[in-house]
């Protein structure tokens, strides 16, 4: 019988030293080598994300398994399938699952994923766009279909997005300006104040005027809010959350606690609507997938995303983290 030979690929690597740091390399690895699952998929595209940067960097203790393959979103072709649902050749993107955590990720040239997790591309989006926008962008589509649920539309006023620069936020502005919202965008980078309002601002605030502790109720300035930033900022988003209004919150930029008080919940009926993007049911992930096809134009994206090869993903990690990245950034994993 003769034994097909195993197929080489190059991948961000994670391993951990005698003192418990992580040390990140590229490296060389082999199909023998991948987790277990029952599509195996030749990436064309991951991303940069948060999560990625923290356990690039052994910030925080993202990663569960070492040796591990960071990257929580990828997109690609598939190569062999042992489900039925799925054919080599077909197109697919991952988001989340505790892929890039436990499960070997995308920053590498092939992954291993159970049918499960994956998701058919969208036929008029190619797995380049899909990773522009990313695990960030979708999550920003979850933060918007979040508000949609509570009733929040364009008519009910202003939507303020915190963290406006990052990815999440940029992805945010653009999608609810495009669906016909107005938004205020908060940031500590004013100097960006030009770009938001491309992507669709029609107001640029300071990020430090909720960034220190507030009172519980403060002037009603917005019927929604799309917060990536946690801890102080958002107890003062809530604070300032029109009667009847409702935050979407997805992030922890500042911090993970909520130093807040119940006030805007009874005395406003606002709400606080929680968005996960990790385990998200499939028909969830299709709608936002799909409508992130339709509603986002390429050239907005495309504007908005920076491009670097595999081993570049080591050297901007720490960028992100300072809060020097604007936007997105998309990894071609074959450069
Ligand atoms: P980015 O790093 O791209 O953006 C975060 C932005 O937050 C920065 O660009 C900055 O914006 C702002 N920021 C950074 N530090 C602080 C601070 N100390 N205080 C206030 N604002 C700060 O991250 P993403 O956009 O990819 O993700 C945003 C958040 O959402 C992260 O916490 C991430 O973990 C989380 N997330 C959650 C998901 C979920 O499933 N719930 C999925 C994806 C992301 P500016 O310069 O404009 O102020």
């Amino acid at each position: 019988m003769q034994v097909a030979p195993v197929e080489r690929f190059r991948a961000i690597r994670l391993r951990k030293d005698e003192t418990g740091a992580t040390l990140a390399d590229v490296a060389t690895l082999g199909d023998d080598e991948l987790p277990p699952g029952n599509v195996v998929v030749r990436i064309a595209y991951s991303t940069l994300n948060y999560k990625d940067a923290l356990a690039i960097t052994g910030q925080s203790p993202v990663v569960r398994k070492f040796p591990m393959v960071p990257g929580i979103d990828f997109a690609g072709t598939v190569e062999h399938s042992a489900d039925a649902r799925y054919q080599p050749g077909d197109r697919v993107l991952l988001n989340g699952w505790g892929v890039g955590e436990t499960h070997w990720g995308g920053l590498a040239q092939r992954a291993c994923a159970r049918a499960d997790w994956l998701v058919p591309l969208p036929p008029t989006m190619s797995p380049r766009m899909a990773m522009c926008i990313g695990t960030a962008g979708y999550t920003a589509m979850l933060s918007v279909m979040a508000l949609e649920a509570r009733g929040i539309g364009p008519e009910a006023g202003v939507i303020l997005v915190t963290g406006a620069n990052g990815g999440v936020g940029t992805v945010a502005i653009a999608l609810l300006s495009r669906l016909g919202y107005s938004v205020t965008a908060s940031t500590g980078r004013l100097e960006e104040a030009p770009r938001l309002k491309e992507l669709g601002a029609t107001c640029v605030m300071d990020r430090r005027g909720l960034s220190e502790p507030g009172k519980p109720l403060q002037k009603e300035s917005w019927a929604g809010a799309v917060d990536c930033v946690g801890s102080h900022t958002l107890a003062n988003v809530l604070a300032g959350i029109r009667y009847g209004g409702a935050v979407a919150a997805c992030g922890l930029a500042q911090g993970m606690e909520l130093p807040a008080s119940v006030a805007p919940f009874i005395l406003r009926g606002v709400a606080l609507e929680g968005v996960d993007s990790v385990h998200a049911s499939f028909e969830r992930r299709m709608v936002a997938w799909t409508r992130l096809s339709h509603e986002l134009p390429g050239d907005v994206i495309e504007g908005n995303t920076r491009e670097i090869g595999l081993a570049q993903a080591l050297e901007v990690a720490p960028e992100l983290l300072r809060g020097e990245v604007r936007g997105r950034v998309v990894v071609d994993v074959n450069r």
